[in-house]
């Protein structure tokens, strides 16, 4: 497995690859790697001859309040993980060597963006936009893999493809969840043990919607109501949203019918946890 951090040394491998015709899955991350992103990565494995893995916390995605400064830091441990689970190249590169300083150039998010986190993390989107468009045109693959566990993310992302006729498949991957059911996640290391106890109960809060669905409810209130009943009962978080809303468009619906998200965040003491599910209603 390469380890690479220059993007010229970067560029000059992806070309060698591209010569010998192989098909390239990338993998983006801000590194900490679990399970959740190791999933990506055996999902890009079966899929292409070459598994890229980026490794980078791109400062353009943190609102001044998070935790870019605190965010975990494990390159050692993460390219062992990688290593062992197939990735032939994982491109680590330092801040300086994506932005040269601050940046003259960004890629603006209008659509998709103002629900969800997109409404309290203002310009997180645009952040997101900017580093993939950047890792997109360096490392130039075939299909790129992220988690439905950010499923706003995958929205966007499916737009910014479109948008810049980016010649790359994006495959969605599942959530990967704990036994007990908690969305895997870096920041789940913040949760006091009381509230890893009780943070459980955010999947238990999406798995009750999808059961009221299948029983044939379709108002969007009545649901939203039962989930946040739930979390208040069984949480001491602090629900920041829960809402229902077309998928991947994000569009407000009152009467639910055709693919939907239900997605929720809830703040705890030193963490925000994100989950949601889609559903297809026929
Ligand atoms: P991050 O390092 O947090 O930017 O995440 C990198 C990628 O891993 C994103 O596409 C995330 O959606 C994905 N990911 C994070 N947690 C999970 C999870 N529990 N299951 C599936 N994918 C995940």
């Amino acid at each position: 497995m390469k380890v690479i951090k220059i993007k010229d040394d970067l560029q000059q491998v992806i070309t060698t690859y591209k010569k010998e015709n192989k098909s390239i899955g990338f993998v983006p991350t801000m590194g900490a790697l679990h399970e959740g992103h190791l999933q990506l990565i055996k999902e890009a494995r079966k899929e292409s001859d070459i598994v890229v893995l980026s490794i980078f916390v791109n400062p353009l995605q943190f609102g001044p309040n998070e935790d870019f400064e605190a965010y975990p830091r494990t390159l050692e441990r993460d390219t062992e993980l990688a290593e062992l689970t197939g990735v032939d190249l994982v491109f680590a590169p330092s801040a300086k060597e994506i932005y040269e300083g601050p940046p003259a150039y960004t890629v603006k998010v209008t659509e998709r963006v103002n629900v969800l986190c997109g409404k309290s993390r203002q310009g997180h989107f645009d952040g997101v936009a900017t580093v993939l468009t950047k890792l997109f045109n360096l490392v130039r693959p075939d299909r790129a893999y992220f988690g439905m566990k950010d499923a706003q993310q995958v929205a966007v992302i499916d737009g910014l493809v479109k948008e810049f006729f980016f010649p790359i498949h994006l495959i969605p991957v599942d959530t990967v969840r704990e036994e007990d059911g908690l969305a895997k996640s870096s920041r789940n290391v913040y949760l006091t043990d009381i509230e890893r106890k009780q943070a459980p109960s955010l999947f238990k809060s999406l798995q009750k919607a999808k059961e009221l669905i299948e029983a044939g409810e379709r108002n969007r209130e009545t649901i939203v109501e039962k989930v946040k009943n739930i979390i208040q009962d069984e949480t001491d978080g602090v629900i920041d949203y829960v809402e229902i809303l077309t998928y991947p468009d994000l569009k407000e619906i009152d009467v639910l019918h055709g693919k939907v998200i239900i997605a929720i965040a809830v703040k705890f003491t030193k963490a925000r946890l994100i989950d949601n599910i889609t559903i297809d209603i026929i």
